[in-house]
């Protein structure tokens, strides 16, 4: 029994040795299957969303442009990083000629932006602007208002223009014999948009599809900085799906104006890019000869007579000839006439004219080179001067810019612009990043004529490490070669100490001010209250004439005993009547024609004024010449704003 038991106890021990065993090795072989099973989804990458390939931009490198509306660091107001390269995947991409079926609407990639103070230069556009053209009574001037307050022109009208609508022949008639090369280089238009309208958005893709040859247009490129306007969305995905030869992609990050132009650079497949406002109107034969111009030499950089479509009546308006692109010393930007260029040269009509600058409406510019010149500033956020910084940069550092007159394509000038702004100082920002990139010395010009500029720099210093690096890769120019080279029109100041600045009236607190409008600023000078922000800047220089206004080219003169502004003489030609000499100890300012002094002078007399009125009217009058006394009426100084060290 005891035999037995001791036997059954073995085999039982065995047994279990065995199931041991066999439990083992099956625990191994899941082990493994679990393991080589990993590997094999990894070598799939079947986790998570589909990825294509990070796409490299060919002869772009360096070149990103993130859009992802998760990343809070990508918010707009925080400087973006330098150029990278573009992740397709957090881009919406609509291809044409595709059913919407296929369209990915991806959710959550709009987003309402904070609202901010609107920081228009523009003033607000009244019932009266409105009512004295479009003379409509009741419920259609009231739609009218808000259409002009939402987009900034009378949109009530455009809808009520075709969207094939054709441009009266404005070109001159020898552009209409010019005969183009057959192998032009092909073109992407990038067209950027924040919230346009429906009608001028549409108008603009369908005047380049109906006047752009198909053999050279590569491509409409339809880049939607963020919109959120409902009709920005699936409805207009769905017209361009429609729409052959018409790309749309969107951002989920708000670009501004450059990122924008750079992410659609990014993403052309045309040889030229050309850059076009989203609410434009091609003139025909528009193409060809920018097409022309960049293809035999791919540095230059071309645009079109920018001609203008009114906001209110969207009349069209043919730009005279000459003009080109300018720009002054508190950085902003003016298409200016140049007539001095229509001497007797018979071709002048066709032949285009090298600018300093160029707007930003329409741009060609060969694709490679836009890379390789260091595309757009990607410090610059959401609006304004990024078109100055091109410039300069595109001249400095080793190619030209110019108009072509046989292009002419519209314009639409808004009365204001329909986006906000985050805060008062973005402009400013943008115009401090070219002043400390690009300037060099000459910027202390920029910052005397822009105080707000000056006292922001003091308190914070713009990231340019990047775009100085790209300055000194490039091996570009500096400002002073620009100055004397490219824009040797422009006036350079002098600013001598106690010599130039805002000019202080004694007898009454006030400043020597200018009333400012459209057009040159010829015309009766006043005194008001000192503005302290650069505007009342002025400049007596080495050859006694007292230099105004942004560009400088506006000087102190006289008709009669009234002190007027006038345009400068081009040409060190000054005469005695722009001529004032300052008597420092007495601070009287005498006219060197007349030697008689210059005086504030209440209009009507020096009446007593209300209590309210104190502050503004006591502080104003007219500028009169007037004999000579001590009076603290007749005796000024020059107050400088900005010391001559300061930034
Ligand atoms: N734009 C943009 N993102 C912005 C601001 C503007 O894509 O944050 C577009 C705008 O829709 C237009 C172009 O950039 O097509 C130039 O802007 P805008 O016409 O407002 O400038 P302006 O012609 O008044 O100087
Ligand atoms: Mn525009």
């Amino acid at each position: 029994m005891r035999l037995w038991g001791r036997a059954a106890a073995v085999r039982r021990k065995m047994l279990c040795l065995w199931l041991l065993l066999l439990g083992f090795t099956l625990v191994t072989l899941a082990l493994s299957d679990l393991f080589n099973s990993q590997r094999r989804d990894h070598s799939h990458q079947k986790p998570g969303p589909p990825r294509r390939p990070l796409q490299r931009i060919p002869n772009a490198p360096d070149l990103e442009v993130i859009v992802d509306s998760r990343d809070p660091a990508l918010e707009l107001g925080v400087d973006l990083a330098p150029l990278k390269s573009l992740q397709e995947d957090q881009l919406l991409f609509v291809p044409s000629a595709q059913g919407t079926k296929n369209l990915p609407q991806k959710k959550g990639s709009y987003k309402v932006l904070l609202p901010g103070a609107n920081k228009d230069p523009r003033a607000p556009v009244t019932h009266g602007e409105i009512g004295k053209v479009a003379q409509l009574e009741g419920m259609e001037g009231e739609l009218e208002l808000s259409a002009v307050q939402k987009y900034g022109f009378n949109e009530v009208v455009s809808e009520r223009i075709s969207l094939h609508r054709r441009l009266p022949e404005a070109r001159h008639p020898e552009c209409l014999g010019e005969q183009y090369s057959e192998s032009l280089p092909s073109a992407s238009v990038v067209i950027c948009f924040h919230d346009e309208a429906w009608s001028t958005l549409l108008r603009t893709v369908h005047s380049v599809l109906d006047t752009a040859p198909k053999q050279h247009l590569q491509e409409v490129l339809l880049v939607d900085d963020l919109s959120q306007h409902g009709h920005m969305k699936s409805v207009l995905s769905e017209y361009v799906s429609h729409l052959e030869g018409v790309r749309l992609i969107r951002s989920t990050k708000r670009l501004g104006v450059g990122g924008c132009h750079t992410l659609g650079a990014a993403r052309a497949a045309g040889e030229v890019l050309v850059f076009m406002d989203s609410h434009c109107e091609c003139q025909k034969g528009w193409l060809e000869p920018l097409l022309e111009r960049v293809a035999q030499d791919r540095t230059r950089v071309v645009s079109p007579i920018m001609d203008v479509i009114d906001w209110q009546t969207f009349q069209y308006n043919a730009t005279q000839w000459p003009v080109r692109g300018v720009f002054d010393w508190r950085l902003d930007f003016y298409w200016e006439s140049y007539p001095q260029l229509q001497d007797k040269d018979p071709d002048s009509a066709v032949r285009p004219v090298q600018s300093p600058a160029l707007g930003g409406g329409v741009v060609a510019v060969d694709r490679h080179f836009f890379q390789s010149v260091g595309a757009y500033d990607p410090g610059m956020l959401l609006w304004g001067v990024e078109q100055i910084e091109l410039s300069i940069r595109v001249w400095s550092c080793g190619g030209t810019m110019e108009v072509v007159p046989c292009s002419r394509v519209a314009h639409l000038d808004r009365h204001h612009l329909p986006y906000r702004f985050p805060d008062q100082e973005q402009l400013q920002r943008n115009k401090i990043r070219i002043a400390d990139t690009w300037m060099d010395a000459y910027r202390k010009i920029f910052y005397r004529r822009d105080t707000l500029a000056h006292f922001i720099r003091q308190s914070e210093s713009p990231n340019i490490t990047e775009r100085l690096r790209l300055k000194r890769s490039l091996g570009c120019r500096n400002f002073h070669w620009y100055l004397t080279t490219v824009y040797p029109q422009l006036y350079l100041p002098q600013d001598r100490p106690t010599l130039s600045g805002e000019l202080y009236n004694v007898g009454t607190g006030s400043c020597a001010d200018y009333p400012r409008g459209p057009g040159p600023q010829v015309g009766p000078m006043n005194a008001a209250p000192c503005s302290g922000t650069g505007s009342q800047h002025c400049d007596l220089n080495s050859e006694f004439e007292v230099r105004w206004g942004p560009m400088g080219a506006l000087c102190m003169d006289a008709s009669g005993e009234r002190v007027i502004l006038s345009p400068c003489p081009a040409h060190r030609t000054t005469t005695s009547r722009l001529q004032w000499k300052f008597i420092k100890l007495s601070g009287q300012l005498v006219h060197q024609q007349s030697q008689l002094c210059l005086e504030v002078v209440k209009e009507g007399g020096f009446t007593q004024s209300g209590p309210r009125d104190v502050n503004t009217h006591a502080k104003t009058g007219a500028l009169l010449l007037r004999p000579c006394t001590h009076q603290p009426r007749q005796q000024w100084h020059f107050e400088q704003l900005v010391a001559p060290k300061g930034a």
